[in-house]
């Protein structure tokens, strides 16, 4: 069940309780109400009843007794004829008076026999039917001694109209039993009435307790369900959640083979359905990690150990070069020497082919030379590795100005640099090797021509991540079929010999500036210039490392 359905259902079963409380209130209510309004139909009205017809009885009495003196006064005292008349009229007036009451009373005890009978035909207990019965038999008495004593009355009544004033005294003492029974017989009425109400007062009262009762009972157990429903809601929440807790604590600490219970069809289920796949991934993902750092070690390993090889080939190499230009240095200096003694004594001797020839051996010595000295410088820049160091890069140019001096002068270099040189961290001593193979390039391709002053432009451009620095000048330009090779060892792309060089120049700058992590470029057209950029990272730091 989802906890959504589970609080619905929590709060339909509150409501439930809720209703089921009104509704058995209400009804017990309407029972007590109902025992009440029985209480007025009943027991109120039949009390009324008796209240009256023993109020009926007793006007009747008096009228019995002013009856009783009238009719003495006119049977043993001398009245004259007015005063016989007057007391003729009040015995009428008395009669009237008499019937009226006689009837009403009568009827008064018929309804409340009717009303008896009523009651009895929905009495709800024996005892009850048995007290109605009483009451029955009560105004039975009370209707027969009723019709005797009206009876008895009409009697004197006769007498009187036919002029016998003189009332027996047994008939005086018969009226005054009949009136005493009528009497003894309401009071036994009315006991008996007052037994009801008190019973009707006592079941209200029952109902009342039993309402109580009842409500409290339904009350607390209905609380102690929901507390029990509550608390089984609660739990079914938490013992998911407990675990999910404790197992994520276990992945965190690494163990991702902790697994959820996804029996539960609520949302709970649902999350640790997820949870369990989110640790199956992990667990996956961990597993190719491992895998790939295993790889990963291999291949640190490999690399290390082709670094070794690749150093010891090195060191072969430089062992090698150093050798074998030693070697070659050696046969060079002879040829060197013989040709200079050649030159020196035997010049004049020679003819034109000859002195040619003797020129063209020293030359060829020279650029041997130069080339095996640029060969070792070669081999030497990417074997030596200096400390890295915070460089004025206009402090450097400076010097590279002081050391090309004469050049500049000789050719007349229009030279410009930018007044905002940065200072940059670098190896200071390779990147003086850049700016001055770059610089003398710029110098050499932008002189001997006649009719042109060379122009070469020292800038710099600031970038967020590196400083970009750019050489220019107003030479005679590359193709940009050869932006690429140039870069390659000893490629040179003037063939004639008009400019000396060994083409080791830009290999040596591409060198150093992949070393220090930039970039090295050339834009030029052939006739147009040259501009050489090339790149130095911000991220370097100062460091002390050395080869
Ligand atoms: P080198 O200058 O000794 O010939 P480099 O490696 O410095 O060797 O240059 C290789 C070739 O690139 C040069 O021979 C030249 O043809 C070309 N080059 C280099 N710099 C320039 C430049 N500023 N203007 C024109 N050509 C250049």
């Amino acid at each position: 069940m989802k906890i959504a359905t589970k609080i619905i259902a929590l709060i339909t079963f509150f409501l439930l309780i809720l209703a089921v409380n009104g509704i058995i209130s209400i009804t017990l209510l309407k029972g007590v109400g109902r025992e009440l309004h029985t209480v007025v139909n009943k027991d109120v009205v039949l009390m009324q009843s008796a209240t009256m017809i023993t109020k009926q009885q007793q006007q009747k009495a008096i009228i019995f007794e002013r009856l009783r003196r009238i009719t003495e006064e006119l049977a043993y005292q001398q009245v004259n004829a007015a005063r016989k008349e007057h007391l003729l009229f009040h015995i009428k007036l008395a009669r009237k008076d008499f019937d009226a009451l006689a009837k009403e009373g009568a009827l008064n005890i018929v309804n409340a026999k009717v009303m008896v009978s009523q009651s009895m035909s929905s009495a709800a207990t024996p005892k009850a039917r048995q007290d109605l019965e009483e009451v029955t038999s009560v105004l039975k008495e009370i209707e027969k001694a009723h019709i005797h004593y009206d009876a008895m009355a009409n009697e004197i009544f006769k007498n009187v109209d036919a002029a016998q004033y003189e009332i027996s005294p047994e008939d005086i003492n018969q009226i005054q039993t009949d009136e005493r029974k009528l009497a003894t017989e309401l009071q036994k009425l009315l006991d008996k009435i007052q037994v009801f109400t008190q019973i009707s007062v006592t079941n209200a009262g029952k109902y009342e307790t039993t309402t109580q009762y009842l409500l409290w009972t339904i009350f607390i157990s209905s609380f102690l369900a929901s507390l029990a429903l509550a608390f089984s809601i609660i739990r079914s929440f938490n013992e998911p959640l407990r675990h999910l807790l404790k197992a994520t604590h276990q992945i965190g600490s690494g163990n991702l083979s902790v697994k959820l219970d996804e029996s539960s069809k609520d949302e709970l289920g649902i999350l640790s359905c997820e949870f369990n796949r989110m640790s199956g991934q992990l667990a996956d993902a961990r597993d190719k990690l491992e895998q790939q750092s295993k790889v990963l070690q291999f291949n640190l390993d490999l690399t290390a150990q082709q670094k070794k090889d690749l150093e010891k080939i090195n060191q072969e190499l430089d062992r090698f070069v150093h050798t074998v230009s030693h070697d070659i240095r050696s046969p060079l200096m002879g040829i060197a020497w013989y040709a200079d003694f050649l030159k020196t004594h035997h010049y004049a001797n020679l003819d034109k082919k000859g002195q040619d020839s003797i020129n063209g051996v020293c030359r060829g010595v020279d650029r041997s030379n130069a080339l095996i000295n640029d060969l070792l410088a070669l081999t030497r820049i990417s074997r030596i590795r200096n400390p890295y160091q915070e460089v004025s890069t206009a402090s450097m140019l400076e010097d590279l100005v002081a050391t090309l001096d004469y050049k500049i002068k000789q050719n007349r270099v229009d030279l410009h640099i930018d007044s905002t040189m940065p200072t940059i961290i670098c190896d200071p001593i390779k990147l003086k090797e850049v700016f001055l193979n770059l610089m003398t390039n710029a110098i050499k391709f932008s002189s001997g021509r006649p009719d042109v002053q060379p122009k070469v432009t020292i800038t710099t451009l600031n970038h967020a991540d590196h400083y970009e620095f750019i050489i220019k000048d107003n030479g005679i330009g590359i193709p940009p079929e050869h932006h690429e090779d140039i870069f390659a060892m000893f490629k040179r792309l003037d063939v004639s010999e008009k400019y000396e060089g060994t083409g080791a120049g830009l290999s040596i700058v591409k060198s150093v500036i992949d070393d220090h992590g930039g970039k090295v470029w050339v834009i030029s057209e052939q006739g147009h210039g040259s501009e050489f950029h090339f790149t130095i990272p911000k991220k370097l730091t100062v460091s002390n490392a050395s080869s």
